[in-house]
């Protein structure tokens, strides 16, 4: 088969379309090459022959050797040199290449071909010894570190050694003659630490080279990479074996690297660094200081060293119309290698450039106005995730951070304020208009008011699903979690990190996008949500199918939902609201109640309470759908725990501590998560669900009155598997509804749905779906029961089957489609079946999360439902996935 594409001369047997096999390297250079743009001729390897090397015990193949070398003497025709020639030898550079860019993950070798022969003549022939020196011992550097495997400091040592003997400062200021003493020192300490002397023969150094891009692709590093950007092992790299040019060929040679449009802002100026009589690695390597590129770039800076388009006009206005040309080729932003040999430029590497979000929202926006990109186009070119860094405040990039500790970046967003270590103190100084940063070890349900009350929240243990960071995640607030380098010192009320101590009240900021913990107060920059983002949002919005509501169980949370865009409710989990203030008493009350009459005593002080906070809710909400659920989580989650809490909350209620311990040993249970809980609840104690419904419909009621604007609220039955539990609960529901409606002489439209959450319940949703008017699939629950698996216990596993390659992506996080997604258009299905016009919608976790988001379109799901601060996420995920 065809193992090796060549390019150069203006011609390519490969293009753009071949990214798969050529990688996005060899793809780029082999369509910049059939543009007619100056590209050093060569070949690259597909990367299926990567696989082909690890099967065959790390060896390359004869037909692939063969074609190799064949394209080699298609370059030597092309260049009039030869490889391992004594006059006129040809140099060659060996570079990685994957379909996806993975910057630095991998090796390359530059200035192959070189031999104690060889040097001599490109010496010769270049005319410039000083030169031909250089580039022999930066490959014998390159060389001996990526194919050989020894440690590059042994060379920087080297070298730096005798630039202090020598009085050198830079690499540059170095002779011939210095670099030739070098070559020796090099060769010398090769052989002595791995016992064989540096290859000669250019056939076995490139060989070598080759072999070793290809074990690059599984050292740890990319390994790392991989798995953080869920790459596949198997794609492979791909070799690409390109001609040298030559950026150290003195004063008018040169290398850089460049963005045709800013990559931090998005403007359209050409944005880049060169550095002249250096070769590829110097310019990030930070060796000496690079240049500007643009003259305006080099005003700004206010250097004082001349810009490119300064210093050498010529390659600068040709690489300016290249840059416009691969604009306009690629419609995209360009990131871009060149370099130029005694001033005739050459293009090394073409790619699609990284930006912030912020830049690309701009590109976008731009592109559409200069009539290269659709408005879809524009749509699809923001990464839905990457909203989160506009949707909250940031540090400034420009400010020197003090950090004193760092942990998970478990909600993004960063904040400021007075160290505070419990949420009474958080929610005194919320009264009191200060901002504080609330520091726990970890957090636990009944540290929700001050989680609200707080800027920002810290945690020094727990992951990326603990408590904290789901809870902080919902609010949009600020956190960091599991900052283990850190000590929280509660009864001396200190914070402990890298020998810094704070105490309470001292200024703390952290910063949830980075996981960082800073000292004092850091400037910031505030989200700007006008502008290209309200235009883009704007496109979305009129390209998508699926509504979007947000998960919210507070008016706060409604608010700030609707200010996002929010399109209705999709999940109200009325716990929630008892754990404000002193409701968590009457609702302590309720449930140690010894029997129905004590039950509906407390019942009766919570009926206003969740009749105000509805009517709140519905009044927000203005006419928009809400979806209330109804009590679900194990009641002993609403009691205390330690014996110092029962001493406290029973001396509160006047009861007896040992009564109280008795009522919650009662109440315990061996696998709460899967006891009595959801439906489960009502069915035990009818009065509860009672309650609840009298208390949203009365809200319903005032709230039409108030706004003239009638809600239909939806009411959501939880954890239901069988029909008849749902038919149980419904029937409470409609009759209190009934009894709601004479009393008020208002006619209340209303829906009562349930959550799928359970298996059961999936498989039989036709049958549910007789009672049901609305399915909302439940997936935080559903993959825990589909798993079998808790998602509060699943953080000890989950990371280790991920790295041992059992599991790609947390189920959690990411939904399984295989699996639980099944078990969705499974109900999905049996649901419509039964009740065609029926309304189908997800909550949980997942329903702000982008892939999963395209599935529940590809499903026909009616609508996703996600945290308020993923609202602007899920309504451009919604609309790349109906595109
Ligand atoms: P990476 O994927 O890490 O960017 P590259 O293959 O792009 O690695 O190589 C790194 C650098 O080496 C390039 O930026 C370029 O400056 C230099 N380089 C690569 N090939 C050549 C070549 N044929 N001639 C001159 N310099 C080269
Ligand atoms: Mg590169
Ligand atoms: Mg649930």
């Amino acid at each position: 088969r065809k193992w090796v594409y060549t390019f150069g001369g203006g011609a390519a047997e490969g293009s753009r379309a071949e990214i798969e096999q050529l990688g996005g390297k060899g793809a780029n250079l082999a369509e910049m090459a059939a543009l007619g743009l100056p590209v050093p001729p060569g070949l690259t390897i597909v990367s299926d022959a990567c696989g082909l090397f690890y099967k065959s015990g790390k060896t390359l193949a004869d037909e692939l050797k063969t074609q190799v070398l064949h394209g080699i003497s298609g370059i030597e025709a092309a260049t009039g040199r030869a490889f391992g020639d004594t006059s006129q030898p040809l140099l060659l550079s060996v570079r990685s290449g994957s379909r996806t860019s993975m910057p630095g993950m991998m090796d390359t070798v530059l200035n192959l071909g070189l031999n104690d022969h060889t040097v001599e003549a490109l010496a010769e022939h270049s005319g410039d010894a000083r030169f031909a020196w250089d580039s022999y011992r930066r490959f014998i550097q390159m060389y001996g570190d990526v194919v050989m495997g020894l440690d590059h400091e042994v060379f920087e040592e080297i070298l730096e050694d005798e630039k202090a003997r020598l009085g050198h400062e830079l690499d540059t200021d170095l002779s011939a003659s210095e670099w030739q003493h070098v070559v020796k020192l090099y060769k010398e300490v090769l052989e002595q630490e791995l016992g064989e002397p540096f290859p000669q023969d250019p056939h076995v150094q490139l060989w070598g080279a080759i072999g070793a891009v290809f074990s690059s692709w599984m050292n740890p590093r990319a390994q790392t990479y991989r798995l953080l950007h869920s790459i596949p092992e198997g794609w492979g790299t791909s070799v690409t074996v390109q001609t040298m040019v030559f950026g150290n060929l003195g004063s008018t040679s040169a290398t850089g690297v460049a963005f045709t449009r800013n990559p931090s802002t998005g403007a359209r100026e050409l944005y880049g660094e060169f550095l002249v009589n250096a070769q590829g690695e110097d310019v990030v390597a930070g060796i000496r200081t690079p240049q500007s590129i643009t003259e305006a770039a080099r005003i700004d800076s206010g250097s004082d060293k001349p810009s490119l388009e300064k210093l050498m006009p010529e390659a600068f206005a040709e690489f300016q119309a290249i840059c416009d040309r691969l604009e306009s080729h690629y419609r995209d932003m360009q990131d871009l290698e060149f370099t130029i040999e005694r001033g005739k430029l050459w293009m090394l590497q073409a790619r699609s450039g990284k930006r912030t979000t912020k830049a690309a929202m701009k590109i976008a926006v731009d592109m559409v106005a200069e009539g290269l990109i659709s408005e879809e186009e524009a749509v699809m070119r923001i990464e839905p995730s990457s909203l989160d860094q506009l949707l909250h405040p940031t540090i400034d990039p420009r400010v020197t951070r003090h950090v004193i500790g760092s942990g998970l970046p478990a909600s993004p967003g960063a904040a400021t304020g007075a160290i505070v270590f419990t949420a009474e103190e958080a929610v005194e100084a919320e009264s009191e208009g200060r901002k504080v940063i609330l520091v726990r070890v970890e957090t636990s349900p009944e540290d929700i008011h001050g989680m609200h009350a707080a800027q920002g929240i810290l945690t020094t243990r727990g992951g990326m699903t603990s408590h904290a960071a789901v809870v902080a995640r919902g609010m949009g607030i600020p956190c960091v979690s599991g900052a283990g380098t850190m000590r929280v010192d509660l009864r001396n009320e200190k914070l402990i990190g890298m020998g810094v101590t704070l105490g309470k009240g001292d200024i703390v900021t952290i910063d949830g996008s980075s996981g960082q913990v800073l000292k004092g107060e850091v400037p910031m920059l505030q989200p700007e949500l006008s502008g290209d983002f309200a235009k883009l949002m704007q496109w979305a919005d009129s390209t998508r199918r699926m509504t979007v509501r947000t998960n919210a169980d507070t008016p706060a949370d409604a608010r700030a939902a609707r200010s996002f865009g929010a399109e209705g409710i999709g999940l109200c989990r009325t716990e929630h609201m008892f754990f404000e203030g002193e409701r968590i008493h009457v609702m302590r009350e309720m449930i140690l109640a010894e029997d129905e009459a004590g039950r509906r005593a407390a019942l009766d002080k919570l009926l206003p309470m969740q009749r105000s906070d509805f009517t709140e809710l519905f009044t927000i909400m203005h006419g928009l759908p809400v979806t209330i659920r109804m009590l679900d989580p194990p009641l002993h989650e609403f009691l205390p725990k330690s014996d110092d809490e029962i001493e406290e909350v029973a001396n509160a209620m006047g009861l007896e501590p040992g009564f109280m311990r008795r009522r919650i040993d009662a109440l315990h249970e061996f696998n709460p998560m899967l006891g009595h809980r959801g439906c489960r609840l009502a069915i035990s104690y009818p009065e509860i669900a009672e309650m609840q419904a009298r208390a949203i419909f009365e809200a319903a009621v005032a709230a039409a009155r108030e706004t003239g604007a009638p809600v239909v609220p939806e009411i959501m039955v939880p954890l239901v598997g069988l029909r008849s539990e749902l038919d149980y609960v419904k029937a409470v529901i409609d009759r209190v509804a009934k009894e709601v409606m004479g009393e008020a002489e208002l006619e209340i439209s209303y829906l009562v749905g349930t959550m799928i959450e359970l298996p059961r319940a999936a498989i039989r949703a036709h049958i549910i779906a007789e009672a049901a008017e609305f399915f909302s699939f439940g997936t935080n629950d559903l993959t825990q029961t589909t798993f079998g698996m808790s998602r509060d216990d699943a953080a000890r596993f989950i990371p280790t089957y991920q790295k041992k390659g059992i599991i790609i992506q947390d189920p959690f996080v990411s939904l399984d489609f295989d699996g639980v997604g099944e078990l969705i258009r499974i109900a999905a299905e049996r649901g419509r079946k039964t009740r065609p016009d029926m309304k189908l919608g997800i909550c949980g976790e997942h329903g702000g999360d982008p892939t999963s988001i395209h599935f529940c379109e590809d499903v026909g799901l009616d609508y996703v439902s996600c945290s308020p601060f993923r609202v602007p996420i899920a309504r451009l995920a919604a609309a790349q996935a109906a595109i």
